[in-house]
Formats: structure tokens, C-alpha cells, sequence
């Protein structure tokens, strides 16, 4: 279990807002030690290989977005963001296209502004995963946040 929070007072670089939504700071393989994923907009060598092959990263309609986010794309939500939508909210409890809208409609900065609130265990401080159902430092559970 780690014990310091240090890394929540570090600002959440706009990097790690993918395309799709995705806030990649939550994400298993950006937390892990070993092997971690540098994010989906950065130049990072470590990045995944299942997000460096990504199809919604890799989209040719992503360079039409004025933005550089898909709710800025005339398509917008197309099928394959839409499925990605259907699994998060299946599987993790969380949307990527509420968290698109919420961009489009807060900006970025405030948007995650609310990720750093939104994803901290309510019970010790630490940094969630949205891909693991309990705080990896206390154990509580955070299925009441969505
Ligand atoms: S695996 Fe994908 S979603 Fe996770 S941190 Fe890397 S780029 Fe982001
Ligand atoms: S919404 Fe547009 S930019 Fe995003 S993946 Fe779909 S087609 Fe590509
Ligand atoms: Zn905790």
C-alpha cells in the first residue's frame, strides 16, 4: 500500500486529457510503477501499446477539430466513440462522452480541476484508478462517486 499522496498536489497536465475523454491520470497503466504509460498525448516512448494504436487517437477526423477533441468533430459521438462510452459506463462506472461534454462545456482547466476533486478517495486522499473498484491505499470503495 503506498502511504504518501504527494502526487495530488502536482498540477494535471492537460496531456493527460485524451481525445476521447479519457482522463489517462486514473488510469491503470499511467498509476502502475513499473512499465507506466506516459499518457496518450504525449511523446513518451512508454506509451501503451493498445493506446499508441488507438483508433480514436489515431482517427483522421481528429485533425478537423478545431479543439483537438471528438466533440468537435462533425461526427460527434460516431459509433466506435460511442462503444468506448458504452464499455467505461459498463465495466468502470465513468463516461467518456460526460466527460467530452463537460469540456466543451467548462474548458479543459476546470474541467480538471474537477477530475483532481472527483477522482481523490474520500476516505484517505489518495489518487483513484478507474480501473480498480477500491482506493489501492485504504481499500474503500468508491462505487457512490458517479
Ligand atoms: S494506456 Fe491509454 S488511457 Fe491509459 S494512460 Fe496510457 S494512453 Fe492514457
Ligand atoms: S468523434 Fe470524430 S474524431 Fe472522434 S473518433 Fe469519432 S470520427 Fe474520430
Ligand atoms: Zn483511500
Amino acid at each position: 500500500m503506498r502511504s504518501d499522496n504527494t502526487k495530488l498536489s502536482q498540477p494535471l497536465e492537460p496531456e493527460l486529457i485524451a481525445p476521447c475523454g479519457m482522463n489517462c491520470e486514473i488510469c491503470m497503466a499511467y498509476l502502475r510503477e513499473k512499465n507506466k504509460c506516459s499518457g496518450c498525448l504525449t511523446r513518451g516512448i512508454n506509451k501503451a501499446k493498445h493506446c499508441s494504436t488507438c483508433i480514436i487517437r489515431n482517427c483522421e477526423k481528429l485533425s478537423e477539430s478545431s479543439s483537438g477533441y471528438c466533440f468537435d468533430c462533425q461526427d460527434y459521438p460516431c459509433k466506435r466513440l460511442q462503444n468506448l462510452d458504452k464499455r467505461y459506463r459498463t465495466n468502470y462506472r465513468m463516461s467518456m462522452l460526460d466527460n467530452l461534454n463537460n469540456i466543451k462545456r467548462l474548458g479543459l482547466a476546470k474541467f480538471i480541476q474537477q477530475e483532481r476533486s472527483r477522482w481523490r478517495c474520500k476516505h484517505c486522499g489518495e489518487q483513484l484508478c478507474v480501473h480498480r473498484p477500491v482506493c489501492q491505499n485504504c481499500g474503500e470503495s468508491w462505487s457512490g462517486l458517479c
